[in-house]
C-alpha cells in the first residue's frame, strides 16, 4: 500500500499511462478479492468500508414493499433497515434464541408477496455466533428473493465461498482484515439487480461512482490473499482459563457455532465498562459492547436479544484474537481478568439479582 500511494498516483479512470498503472493495480486487487470469495472480478465493487457496503446492498435493492432482517445485525445494517421504515418500507426484525441464531423456520414464515429483500449476517460481531446462510439463501433463492450477508467478521476468519453460500451481496471491511480503515467490497451476483445510491462518473460499472481508493483496494487485495487466522486452539484456551480462574464467568452463546477468535464472556457482579478500563490498565484492549446514548450506558442490542437481563449484557465483554496473539498473551491475560474482577468485585460489589427476578 505505501509504495502504490508513493509510485502510483494516477487517476484509475484517466487514459495515460500514470492513469492506466492504478487501473493495472485496482484490477489485480479486484481478481484477488473475488479470488478469495470464489467469485468473478465483475462482481466486485469497491466502497468505503462494510457500512458503505451494507448500506448499498440495502438500498440499492429495496424500493419498495417488504424486507427481513435480524434482531443482532451490526447498527450498518440495523439503523439502515430502520431508515427503510422511515421511508415507509415494512421490515420484519427476526428475533434469536439464546444461542444467539437464528432460525431459518422463522424467515420462510416471514416471507411476504411484496419481500424485496432478506438481509442476515454470516458472523455476529458481539458473540462471534455463525448463522445457517445457506439454509437463508435456499428459502431466499426458493422465493425469488436477493440475500445479502453481512460478512465484515466471517471473511477474514473463515474460508467464504460466495457460490457455495448462495449468497447474492456480501459485505467486506478493510480494517477487519489487516488492511487500513477506508476500504471495503460489496460482492455482487452477476446478474442480481443493483440500484446505484450515490450519483456521480461511471466508476465501478455504474454501481458506486467517485474515483477509487487504489491504495486502498491494493492493500485489501493483499490482505485477501492472506490464509484466515488460526486462533481457535488459543480461543479455547482462553475461554478454559478464564472459566477456570474466575468464578461467576460464563461465556455466552457457548454451545452455538462460533467464530475462531471472538470470545463473549460475562462475568457475575461485575460492570463491563469498568473491567474494560482496568484491563486497558494492565495492557489489554478488550470491548464491552454497550452503546453510551445520551450519558447513559445502553446494554447490547445483540445480548439482550440473547435473553440476558440488561445486567448480565452490562457485565458482558468481547475479547477478540488475531493473527499476533500467542499462547502466553493469553496466559498472561487470563491472570489480568483474575486480577481485575477480583479487584472490581472487593472496590465495588454488585448486588446479583437471581435470573428468575431479573426476568420477573
Ligand atoms: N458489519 C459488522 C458485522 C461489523 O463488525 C462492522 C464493524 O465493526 C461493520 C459492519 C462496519 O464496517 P466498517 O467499520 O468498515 O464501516
Amino acid at each position: 500500500m505505501t509504495a502504490c500511494l508513493a509510485e502510483v498516483y494516477g487517476n484509475a479512470s484517466s487514459i495515460h499511462h500514470f492513469g492506466q498503472r492504478a487501473k493495472q493495480a485496482l484490477e489485480t486487487a479486484r481478481r484477488q478479492v473475488a479470488q478469495r470469495l470464489n467469485a468473478s472480478p465483475r462482481e466486485i465493487v469497491f466502497v468505503s468500508g462494510g457500512t458503505e457496503a451494507d448500506n448499498l446492498a440495502i438500498f440499492g435493492t429495496v424500493r419498495a414493499g417488504h424486507a427481513i432482517t435480524t434482531a443482532i445485525e451490526h447498527p450498518a445494517v440495523l439503523h439502515a433497515f430502520a431508515e427503510l421504515e422511515r421511508r415507509g418500507i415494512a421490515v420484519t426484525y427476526i428475533k434469536v434464541g439464546a444461542g444467539g441464531v437464528v432460525d431459518p423456520a422463522d424467515i420462510r414464515r416471514a416471507l411476504r408477496p411484496d419481500t424485496a429483500l432478506i438481509s442476515v449476517m454470516h458472523a455476529n460481531n458481539e458473540t462471534g455466533t455463525l448463522q445457517p446462510i445457506q439454509a437463508v439463501a435456499a428459502i431466499a433463492r426458493e422465493a425469488g428473493i436477493p440475500f445479502h450477508s453481512d460478512g465484515v467478521q466471517a471473511a477474514p476468519r473463515l474460508p467464504v465461498d460466495v457460490k457455495a453460500l448462495g449468497v447474492d451481496l456480501y459485505c467486506l471491511s478493510g480494517h477487519k482484515m489487516y488492511a487500513p480503515k477506508g476500504i471495503g467490497a460489496l460482492y455482487v451476483r452477476e446478474g442480481c439487480a443493483l440500484h446505484a445510491i450515490a450519483f456521480g462518473g461511471h466508476h465501478e460499472r455504474e454501481r458506486r461512482p467517485g474515483t477509487e481508493n487504489v491504495a486502498g483496494a491494493v492493500a485489501l487485495g493483499v490482505a485477501a490473499q492472506a490464509e484466515p487466522d488460526d486462533t481457535a486452539t488459543l480461543r479455547d484456551r482462553l475461554e478454559a482459563g478464564i472459566l477456570t480462574a474466575v468464578d461467576g464467568a460464563h461465556v455466552n452463546c457457548a454451545g452455538s457455532p462460533r467464530l475462531p477468535n471472538t470470545t463473549n464472556i460475562r462475568f457475575d457482579g461485575v460492570e463491563g465498562e469498568p473491567m474494560v478500563i482496568a484491563l486497558d490498565l494492565r495492557g489489554f484492549a478488550v470491548s464491552s459492547g454497550a452503546a453510551c446514548s445520551s450519558g447513559a450506558v445502553e446494554p447490547s442490542h445483540v445480548l439482550t436479544a440473547i435473553s440476558l437481563t440488561p445486567s448480565e449484557a452490562r457485565s458482558s465483554l468481547r475479547f477478540s484474537l488475531g493473527a499476533a496473539t500467542r499462547a502466553e498473551d493469553v496466559n498472561a491475560l487470563i491472570g489480568a481478568v483474575q486480577d481485575a474482577v477480583e479487584h472490581l468485585r472487593r472496590i465495588a460489589p454488585r448486588r446479583i439479582t437471581p435470573r428468575s427476578l431479573a426476568h420477573a
